[in-house]
């Protein structure tokens, strides 16, 4: 067996360096489900201020902040309109359907990750007996890890006010979205009655999510996480390392932008891949089925991991992956084509 060298499968496979590691042994702690722990009241102030929302609360996954955040928007028998390709909608087991008696209302995603919203409008249900209530619009941003274009975002909140629906953006990568494209978290997160950030994804934390919105809405949230098992005793132990991360690891997030970038040009040079440009930290590439297959097992014997099946490979950049490990990648990839 070939050790594990680099892993591109996921910015989730980071781990707590020792900086981080110090950070969460001296964590003072409480019993936060009493409201008393002040590492997590720290983080949930700080992702608050961060996205510009009057609070916040701190939760294991991104998945159980979604689904928080759905219940909190809409009861049962309500919708909510999602991209086909949402996290929400299709990554997250139907949580919404399931523990929430939500219907999902999916919309056909655009090249670009936007809702076309001609297909949202037409999508909201009129009042009238036969219909499930139209109650939320959710975004995504990045999405496929691309940034929405931010007049596209505006209109799209634009829209749900007009309806008389709230907004949710899952904004798991939104400090990606905003270092690539210049702007602050606030500004990208503004309008949004929710926001859900990840803490264990770029950012480099083990674990956590913060979910923010004004006071009511998260005093319903804390409700429905205790509801969902999310509620957390000594918990400032985690929360010290998003609140690590939030001191450490944001600006870098330009660096491994900047080494997908690389890696997805130097991959672009061969003919049998087509790569999709990267705006953040993940590359899309496609190949045909035996070769991508070849490829991939090429990479893997020599400790170099990638995710991906039927032709298609998703490439992801995080704090773990330095320059060495682009270089190793190209290395290998002309080493492939070379013998084909
Ligand atoms: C990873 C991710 C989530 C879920 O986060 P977990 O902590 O893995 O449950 C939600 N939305 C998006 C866009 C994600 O990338």
């Amino acid at each position: 067996m070939t050790t594990r060298r680099y892993d591109f499968r996921s910015d989730t496979v980071t781990r707590p360096d020792a900086g981080m590691r110090a950070a969460m042994a001296d964590a003072p702690v409480g019993d936060d489900v009493y409201g008393e722990d002040e590492t997590v009241a720290a983080l949930e102030a700080k992702v608050a201020e961060l996205t510009g929302k009057a609070r916040g609360v701190f939760l294991p996954s991104g998945t159980q902040s979604n689904l928080i955040a759905l219940m909190s928007h809409c009861g049962r028998g309500d919708e909510f309109i999602a991209g086909q390709d949402a996290h929400a909608y299709k990554y997250e087991a139907g949580g919404a359907a399931v523990l929430g008696s939500i219907q999902p209302q999916p919309i056909e995603n655009g090249p670009d990750g936007s809702l076309p919203l001609d297909k949202v409008a037409a999508a909201i249900k009129p009042e009238d007996i036969h219909f499930a209530r139209t109650r939320l619009l959710a975004l995504e941003n990045t999405i496929g890890g691309k940034v929405l274009p931010q007049s596209y975002v505006a209109d799209a909140v634009a829209l749900a006010r007009r309806h008389g629906l709230a907004t949710h953006l899952d904004g798991a990568r939104i400090v990606n979205a905003a270092v690539a494209s210049n702007r602050s978290v606030k500004e990208l997160a503004e309008g949004f009655d929710s926001v859900s950030v990840c803490l264990s994804k770029g950012l480099g934390a083990p674990v956590g999510s913060v979910l923010v919105g004004d006071a009511d809405f998260i005093a319903r949230a804390r409700r429905l996480r205790k509801m969902l098992g999310g509620g957390m005793r000594q918990a400032g132990i985690i929360a010290a390392a998003g609140l690590y991360a939030l001191e450490h690891n944001v600006a870098r997030l330009a660096d491994d932008h900047a080494r997908a970038r690389r890696l997805a040009e130097g991959l672009a040079r061969h003919e049998a891949l087509t790569v999709e440009m990267p705006q953040t930290n993940i590359i899309f590439l496609t190949a045909d089925a035996s070769v991508a297959k070849g490829f991939a097992d090429h990479m893997a014997a020599q400790g170099i991991l990638v995710s991906g099946r039927y032709g298609q490979q998703r490439w992801v950049t995080h704090k773990d992956i330095g320059d060495d490990a682009i270089e190793a990648v190209l290395d290998a990839a002309e080493k492939f084509f070379a013998g084909l």
